[in-house]
């Protein structure tokens, strides 16, 4: 019997048996920093009242436009 030893990505959580892969991984991933603007439709069309689409400014400075699905 055999001990396995595997690293965790701690972000998307994926399981590598190579720690350089699970860091180059944690790495890889871009995170949202703020929300620059939130789109939102009239309560007639939307009763949530949840944003449908959101502006987020990334940790790299990128900004990205994210729909409600
Ligand atoms: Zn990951």
């Amino acid at each position: 019997m055999k001990i396995v030893e595997k690293y965790k990505c701690d972000v998307c959580g994926t399981e590598y048996k190579d720690r350089k892969d699970a860091t180059e991984c944690e790495n890889g991933h871009k995170k949202a920093k703020k929300i620059i603007k939130q789109v939102h439709q009239p309560h007639n069309l939307n009763m949530s009242g949840y944003p449908l689409k959101i502006e987020v400014e990334m940790s790299d400075g990128t900004k990205l436009m994210y729909k409600r699905g």
